[in-house]
């Protein structure tokens, strides 16, 4: 986000975070993050919770800062260029924190959302099973109601933090009448990483590495009923909950490329071919003029996501969506340019742009596809502009020759103008049969 988009405190924490970035964090570190022998970034976490950047949002009670979505996102973008792995760490007490501290109990807060936020507790969600993500609402983990205990059988998978987590927000079935309604059968527990949980797969990532990202399975895992987050078959209303923050940290985390950006501006400063800087050929300055309008567009829309978020607005959802859609994509454009303006040296490890790319990859799939960005975005249009109250004007009237006539939508329409038409003779095919 640019500074004047900011409050002063807002700008006060993106300083911050950009300090801390450029200041704090080893290439040493990143490079072992890529090369998968960390297993989850704990000391980051730790050094974050040490500067109390995490739960930038949440109440002060509990250890945040009661801050925007604004300056989250600021934050986010500074964090971004450390990849997405580090990245995945620095937003995830944002996710589930989300779950905790609007649906929570006091006592969940106090045993699960202060230490999280203290970074004394590293957790993870587990939404996705093997049998698919973008469905969502077919979870089949179950967890069995028997008397004070949940028991929990199933398996989710792509859980960053699989490995490494205290404790893990887990989406299970709970309501098994036939006739359940898909929102009314899941509930959120709080499951401890302990007997019955396994990490039984460790993938193997094109990017993301370091995050202990692996395949979860719960085996009769007893978990107390007070582990039940908002209402007995009730997920639905924390997922919708959670994909706001799963979805802006998203786009917020994106405009991060514009380390890779400001790398190739640099490099095409330096390098020569044809006896000039490449800058001077038009061909590569063009491509890192269409790339900075790109950020600069995802950052706008990112920016009015997180004003939406922050004042409530009944199309936030959309907006947000929009979001995700719109920079993570343009973040991959970015990225695969600054590799076009580095030529070939940008495809081998003597420079992180190669990283970029295998990391930011990830970000059109993961906290929904953009597939599935679409059908909400289309779905929430369609009911804004359908539904009233409507209180634009309708252009249609506008026409120069507005003729109801012509206006033909179906079959039925067609034959009603006839009808009334001076065609009236003329019958429906069917009714000439009789
Ligand atoms: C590295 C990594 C980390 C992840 N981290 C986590 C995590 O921490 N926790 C977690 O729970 N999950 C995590 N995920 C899972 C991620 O959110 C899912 O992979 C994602 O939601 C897509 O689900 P899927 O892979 O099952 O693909 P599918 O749902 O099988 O989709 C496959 C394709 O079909 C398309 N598609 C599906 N349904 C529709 C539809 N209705 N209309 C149009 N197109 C459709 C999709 O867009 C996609 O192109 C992670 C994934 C990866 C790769």
């Amino acid at each position: 986000m640019y500074d004047f988009m900011l409050t002063h405190e807002e700008r006060a924490l993106q300083a911050e975070v950009r300090r801390f970035v450029r200041e704090e964090i080893s290439s040493d570190f990143l490079r072992r993050m890529d090369r998968d022998e960390i297993v989850y970034p704990r000391e980051f976490v730790e050094r974050l919770a040490e500067r109390n950047l995490r739960g930038i949002r949440f109440p002060k009670k509990w250890g945040g800062r009661e801050m925007s979505w604004v300056a989250e996102a600021a934050a986010n973008e500074e964090i971004g260029c450390l990849g997405m792995a580090l990245g995945c760490a620095f937003v995830m007490p944002s996710i589930v924190g989300e779950a905790l501290n609007v649906f929570g109990t006091e006592e969940q807060k106090e045993r699960y959302l202060k230490p999280y936020l203290e970074g004394k507790l590293v957790a993870a969600e587990a939404l996705t099973e093997p049998r698919g993500g973008s469905d969502f609402f077919g979870a089949t983990t179950k967890a069995v109601l028997k008397g004070d205990h949940f028991i929990v059988n199933g398996q989710k998978r792509f859980v960053v933090g699989a490995d490494g987590s205290d404790f893990f927000l887990v989406y299970c079935r709970t309501n098994f009448a036939p006739d359940a309604h898909k929102y009314g059968r899941l509930s959120l527990l709080i499951v401890d990483n302990g007997p019955g949980v396994e990490t039984e797969y460790h993938y193997g990532l094109l990017g993301c590495r370091g995050g202990g990202t692996g395949r979860l399975v719960f085996r009769d895992v007893k978990v107390p009923k007070e582990n039940l987050v908002g209402e007995l078959h009730g997920g639905a209303w924390c997922f919708n909950q959670m994909m706001i923050p799963e979805r802006l940290t998203s786009a917020s985390g994106c405009l991060g490329v514009w380390g890779a950006l400001d790398l190739a501006v640099r490099y095409s400063n330096r390098r020569a071919a044809f006896g000039k800087l490449i800058r001077k050929h038009q061909a590569v300055s063009f491509m890192i003029a269409d790339s900075i309008t790109r950020l600069d567009a995802a950052r706008a829309v990112t920016h009015m996501a997180a004003k939406a978020v922050d004042s409530d607005a009944h199309n936030k959802r959309r907006i947000v969506s929009e979001a995700k859609k719109f920079a993570t994509k343009a973040a991959w454009d970015v990225v695969n340019d600054a590799m076009q303006v580095m030529g070939g040296i940008g495809y081998t490890d003597v420079y992180p742009i190669e990283r970029a790319l295998r990391d930011v990859r990830l970000a059109m799939i993961w906290t929904g596809t953009s597939q599935i960005m679409d059908l909400m975005i289309q779905h929430e249009y369609y009911n804004e502009v359908l539904n009233e109250p409507y209180d634009r004007r309708h252009m249609e009237k506008d026409a120069m020759n507005p003729d109801e006539s012509e206006r033909c939508f179906t079959d039925d329409d067609m034959w009603r103008v006839h009808e009334s038409g001076p065609f009236q003779a003329m019958k429906r095919p069917l009714d000439n049969k009789n």
